[in-house]
């Protein structure tokens, strides 16, 4: 196989290069300035022909300065390699070809993410510093679209193939076949600081903490970036309930066919908008929104999400669509309103009539 020649040839100038920086070492008497890039090349990449390492000690004793060691290459790790050296294993990083969106007035993640056949999860994935920004998706932005859904994740140090595809719940198999990654057989080197896509992952399986405050009022009271109004208004349009608040089903399920608009009960900021993992799995696709004043709400079983963590929303806003995804029988919206963690019932919170379709 193609790999496995590359691989062989590759060991073999380990072992020449190796050797060569040994041989140099040993001898003591290598000066790197008296030395072109290209001589170093010769004289370590053919360690066998005495005659050379002959001549950089002549070199050396005309030159009677410190010398400085020559790095000795690394073979052993198994997971980083060092940055790029001449005398050091060199690995390819990723060659991705990215195309670029800029943000246009009006659009929303949905928009921008339909436009190129991913989802508004992957724009999360491809752009992670839109979750660290309160603001609402800025007009003029220049977001990466990655060309398949999943996230683009930055090497770290310390970082293993296993470690990435562990955080994102993916195998790392995953992420060699995805070719412009540029991970080689058979040790699948990961460049410290470059950037692998990693396919089928989400970003927004991460809870994104919503500012606590940001400045304090003349009474010395924390101020929210975003406050809520204090009121909720329907998150639907129906008002149909098929299952009411109780000790077991803390929340209102309003019946609502597949795809219909889901509204921001007040304003906040976005704090959690993926398909919940894990313990929340029944919750499906997601949507929490804090609201700054101990108040938060939820959203779930949705079929698409139209905001991001750390997006401020205000009273009204469109946020997704109503879905069956997670535990539900049925296309609904299940619908919490949490007072200070504690989930009250949101009926005596909303205004108006509704029905009991229960
Ligand atoms: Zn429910």
């Amino acid at each position: 196989m193609m790999n496995e020649q590359r691989f062989w040839h590759r060991l073999s100038g380990h072992f020449i290069l190796a050797g060569g920086a040994l041989i140099l070492l040993a001898l003591g008497q290598f000066q790197w300035g008296g030395v072109t890039e290209t001589e170093l090349a010769v004289a370590t990449a053919v360690p066998t022909q005495p005659s050379l390492v002959e001549e950089t000690g002549v070199e050396t004793a005309v030159t009677p300065t410190p010398l400085p060691l020559i790095p000795i290459p690394v073979l052993n790790d198994s997971s980083l390699v060092p940055l790029p050296n001449p005398l050091t294993y060199q690995t390819k990083p990723p060659a991705h070809t990215f195309q670029m969106h800029e943000v246009a007035r009006g659009e929303t993640p949905n928009i921008i993410a339909d436009k190129y056949g991913i989802s508004a999860d992957t724009l999360l994935g491809g752009n992670s510093w839109l979750s660290q920004e309160s603001n609402q998706l800025q007009v003029g932005a220049q977001l990466i679209i990655l060309p398949v859904d999943g996230v683009l994740h930055k090497v770290r140090a310390g970082e293993t193939l296993e470690s990435i595809a562990e955080l994102y719940r993916v195998t790392p198999q995953a992420i060699i076949d995805y070719a412009p990654n540029n991970l080689e057989f058979p040790f699948y080197r990961l460049v410290p600081e470059s950037e692998l896509v990693v396919p089928g992952a989400s970003i927004g399986q991460f809870f994104f903490t919503a500012p606590k405050s940001v400045a304090t009022n003349a009474a010395g009271q924390p101020q929210w970036k975003v406050f809520g109004t204090g009121t909720y208004i329907w998150p639907s349009n129906g008002r149909c309930i098929t299952q009411f608040y109780n000790g077991f089903h803390p929340a209102v399920d309003v019946s609502a066919s597949e795809g219909s608009p889901v509204y921001a009960s007040d304003t906040g900021t976005v704090t959690y908008a993926s398909f919940a993992a894990g313990t929340y799995y029944d919750y499906g696709n997601l949507i929490v929104i804090n609201h700054g004043n101990g108040f938060e709400t939820f959203y779930a079983h949705l079929s698409s999400i139209g905001v991001f963590p750390g997006q401020t929303v205000t009273q009204g806003d469109l946020i997704g669509f109503t879905g069956n995804t997670g535990r539900s029988s049925g296309p609904h919206i299940h619908f919490e309103i949490r007072d200070n963690d504690f989930r009250t019932n949101p009926l005596d919170r909303l205004g108006g009539g509704y029905q009991n379709c229960s």
